[in-house]
Protein backbone atom coordinates (compact mmCIF):
# COMPACT_ATOMS: atom_id res chain seq x y z
CA UNK A 1 0.00 0.00 0.00
CA UNK A 2 1.08 3.32 -0.59
CA UNK A 3 1.75 5.47 2.49
CA UNK A 4 2.11 9.50 2.48
CA UNK A 5 3.48 11.83 5.21
CA UNK A 6 2.94 15.50 4.24
CA UNK A 7 6.68 16.55 6.16
CA UNK A 8 8.74 14.05 4.68
CA UNK A 9 10.26 13.02 1.02
CA UNK A 10 9.39 12.05 -1.48
CA UNK A 11 5.74 13.72 -1.54
CA UNK A 12 3.93 10.72 -3.56
CA UNK A 13 4.96 8.80 -0.44
CA UNK A 14 6.03 5.21 -0.76
CA UNK A 15 4.82 1.90 -1.42
CA UNK A 16 5.20 -0.40 1.57
CA UNK A 17 4.64 -4.06 1.98
CA UNK A 18 2.26 -6.22 4.61
CA UNK A 19 4.00 -6.48 7.08
CA UNK A 20 3.70 -9.68 9.21
CA UNK A 21 2.85 -9.34 13.05
CA UNK A 22 6.14 -11.08 13.98
CA UNK A 23 8.08 -8.48 11.41
CA UNK A 24 6.38 -5.39 13.11
CA UNK A 25 6.79 -6.06 16.56
CA UNK A 26 10.64 -7.41 15.96
CA UNK A 27 10.67 -3.60 13.96
CA UNK A 28 9.27 -2.08 17.27
CA UNK A 29 11.38 -3.72 19.73
CA UNK A 30 14.26 -2.84 17.32
CA UNK A 31 13.77 0.38 16.63
CA UNK A 32 13.82 1.39 20.80
CA UNK A 33 16.89 0.17 20.74
CA UNK A 34 18.64 1.17 17.53
CA UNK A 35 16.99 2.74 14.73
CA UNK A 36 19.94 2.11 12.51
CA UNK A 37 19.61 -2.12 12.89
CA UNK A 38 15.80 -1.42 11.90
CA UNK A 39 16.98 0.13 8.79
CA UNK A 40 19.27 -2.50 8.61
CA UNK A 41 17.01 -4.96 9.02
CA UNK A 42 14.30 -4.06 6.55
CA UNK A 43 16.84 -3.55 4.08
CA UNK A 44 18.03 -7.26 4.70
CA UNK A 45 15.17 -9.03 5.05
CA UNK A 46 12.31 -7.40 3.05
CA UNK A 47 14.58 -6.10 -0.13
CA UNK A 48 13.23 -2.81 0.55
CA UNK A 49 15.69 -0.16 -0.42
CA UNK A 50 17.74 2.53 1.68
CA UNK A 51 15.42 5.51 1.59
CA UNK A 52 12.21 3.93 1.86
CA UNK A 53 13.68 1.65 5.02
CA UNK A 54 14.54 4.85 6.81
CA UNK A 55 10.79 6.70 6.20
CA UNK A 56 9.88 3.28 7.37
CA UNK A 57 11.48 3.40 10.27
CA UNK A 58 11.44 7.30 11.12
CA UNK A 59 7.23 6.90 10.75
CA UNK A 60 6.86 3.47 12.98
CA UNK A 61 5.25 4.95 16.36
CA UNK A 62 6.86 3.50 19.56
CA UNK A 63 3.65 3.90 22.00
CA UNK A 64 0.07 2.57 20.20
CA UNK A 65 -1.82 5.37 19.71
CA UNK A 66 0.62 8.43 20.27
CA UNK A 67 1.43 10.50 17.32
CA UNK A 68 5.20 10.06 16.90
CA UNK A 69 5.57 14.05 16.39
CA UNK A 70 3.13 15.72 18.42
CA UNK A 71 2.34 13.50 21.13
CA UNK A 72 -1.62 13.45 20.42
CA UNK A 73 -2.60 10.30 21.44
CA UNK A 74 -6.13 8.86 20.09
CA UNK A 75 -4.85 7.68 16.70
CA UNK A 76 -6.82 4.54 16.32
CA UNK A 77 -5.79 3.04 12.81
CA UNK A 78 -2.71 1.25 11.19
CA UNK A 79 -1.17 3.86 8.99
CA UNK A 80 -2.68 7.02 9.63
CA UNK A 81 -2.03 10.39 9.37
CA UNK A 82 -2.36 11.98 12.61
CA UNK A 83 -5.63 14.36 12.79
CA UNK A 84 -3.84 17.29 15.03
CA UNK A 85 -0.04 17.89 12.94
CA UNK A 86 -0.63 15.81 9.86
CA UNK A 87 2.47 13.68 10.09
CA UNK A 88 2.41 9.82 8.89
CA UNK A 89 2.16 7.24 11.89
CA UNK A 90 2.85 3.99 11.56
CA UNK A 91 0.24 2.71 14.36
CA UNK A 92 0.79 -1.05 14.94
CA UNK A 93 -0.98 -2.63 17.10
CA UNK A 94 1.13 -5.58 18.63
CA UNK A 95 0.58 -7.15 22.37
CA UNK A 96 3.40 -10.08 23.13
CA UNK A 97 3.47 -10.46 19.56
CA UNK A 98 -0.62 -11.12 18.37
CA UNK A 99 -2.52 -8.34 16.76
CA UNK A 100 -5.22 -7.66 19.11
ZN1 LIG B 1 6.93 12.01 8.07
ZN1 LIG C 1 0.65 14.49 15.39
Amino acid sequence: MIVKCKNCLPKEGIDIPDFSISEKSKLMALKVQSPLNSIKYIIDNLKINHRDAKYIVTHINEIYGQCNRCKFDSLDEEHINCPKCGALNFNWKIDNGTEI
